[in-house]
């Protein structure tokens, strides 16, 4: 018998109440690129630490350069210079200027920087512009009060929190956290996800060619995806449709995070998989109301006194990574302590007609380009669940909802973006 139909969301919902937060590891900044935040962030101390120059200029009192023109500079008396890195020992008084380079700590008494374009230091000077110090220099224009200066604690300021827990880590996030002094940063650990093929057709890529057998696609593109999605795949190879085989595979995935297996679940050799699974641990069989990925197995496989959770998709390449999209995605986030698996959703022009062969939601490849302000779809070509390489030129998923008729050609259908949309007209 068929179980029950379910719905995409009563699916993911029942799968998800399986999976939790796995535990943070702390590692150095430049591992954790791409991994949860699994802490919060605070700094300690103001950043920049203490005020300091935009420009490479000379430290002055604003009101000392009231009215400079070219015409008729004022002339200040230079007392020194201060590079970055450094505290200037003294103060800039009335009537005097200190040379300062970006970076530089504003020294005491000055309340604005003027860049050398706006005096008459121009050009590349020799080093340290040694005849200058103790000499003079020309401001041709008037400082507003705090010009060019970047104030102490602008960026970040002590006691503040700069990073929630949950923040996916990426170029920009690593440097924060190395702005507030730190090497080392607490994230979720990635999670392992054994990935396991079925069948008796499958040869592994590199192996010769045979008649009757096929390439597996799916132990690639899921493993890929796993990775994607922020988990590490632990790729197992192939099970052959028979007990001994399934069983001998299923138990090289318990030391992992959660089990991905495909194909096996749609009539044909349901009946293995049924058996073995049952044995292993707890198995439910589900018919969801999507296309593709109609059939699903969910269950926990028993390892000690822990349940892997185990996700069966089926076999046919592009339901695979469709049915992986929908129910795994959302798991291996959760296990990160991510919840924004959701994809950018638009709404476009469908250039084709979407047929509707049943009344299941249809997630259907397409090409989305920008177009006149809004976006157009384009089907890339048969939508059979086996014509993977159509979900490779797709960079959407028009999502056309379950019990709704064909969509006609010029009609409105929400996309889930896989990827950026291209360029259009
Ligand atoms: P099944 O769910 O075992 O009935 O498989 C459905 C279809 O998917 C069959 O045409 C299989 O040959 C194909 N298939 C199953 N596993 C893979 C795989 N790992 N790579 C490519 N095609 C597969
Ligand atoms: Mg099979």
């Amino acid at each position: 018998m068929l179980p029950a139909m379910i719905s995409v969301e009563e699916a993911r919902s029942r799968i998800l109440a399986y999976f939790y937060q796995i535990e943070p590891e702390t590692r150095p900044l430049l591992d954790a690129l791409g991994q949860t935040l699994a802490e919060d962030i605070t700094a300690t101390f103001n950043i920049p630490p203490l005020t300091n120059t935009a420009m490479d200029g000379y430290a002055v009192r604003a009101a000392d350069t009231t009215g400079a023109s070219e015409a008729e500079p004022v002339v200040l008396r230079v007392t020194g210079e201060v590079a970055a890195g450094y505290i200037y020992d003294g103060e800039v008084e009335s009537g005097s200027a200190v040379r300062i380079m970006t970076g530089a700590p504003i020294p005491e008494g000055a309340d604005a920087v003027v860049p050398f374009e706006e005096t008459d230091e121009t050009g590349m000077q020799a080093p340290h512009a040694a005849g200058r110090l103790n000499g003079r220099v020309q401001v041709f224009k008037p400082a507003a009060l705090g010009a060019n200066l970047r104030e102490a604690g602008e960026d970040i300021a002590a006691g503040q929190r700069v990073m929630d827990r949950g923040t996916l880590l990426g170029a920009s996030q690593l440097g924060v956290i190395a702005s507030v002094g730190r090497d080392r940063v607490t994230v979720t650990r990635r999670p392992r996800v054994a990935v396991l093929s079925t069948g008796d057709e499958l040869l592994q890529p590199g192996e010769a060619r045979r008649p009757g057998k096929i390439y597996d696609s799916n132990l690639t593109s899921l493993s890929a995806l796993i990775t994607e999605f922020g988990g590490v795949p632990v790729p197992l190879g192939v099970a052959r449709d028979n007990v001994e085989d399934l069983t001998t595979k299923i138990r090289q995935a318990l030391d992992t995070d959660m089990v991905v297996t495909s194909a096996g679940v749609s009539r044909g050799d349901f009946d293995i998989v049924k058996l073995v699974l049952a044995r292993e641990g707890d198995v439910d069989f589900w018919t969801v109301n999507m296309r593709p990925g109609k059939p699903l197995a969910f269950g926990g496989l028993r390892a000690g006194s822990r349940l892997v959770p185990h996700i069966g998709l089926p076999g046919n390449p592009v339901s695979s990574m469709i049915a992986f999209e929908i129910f795994g995605r959302p798991a291996i986030f959760t296990m990160l302590g991510r919840r924004d698996w959701e994809r950018p959703r638009i709404r476009a022009t469908t250039s084709d007609r979407i047929s509707m062969v049943d009344g299941r939601r249809f997630y259907a490849r397409c090409v989305i380009s920008r177009r006149n302000g809004g976006y157009d779809a384009v089907l890339t070509g048969s939508q059979g669940s086996g014509i993977l390489s159509g979900l490779a030129r797709a960079n959407g998923l028009a999502v056309v909802p379950e019990g709704h008729p064909d969509v006609e050609a010029g009609g409105e259908v929400d996309v889930m973006l896989l990827g950026a949309p291209s360029v259009g007209a």
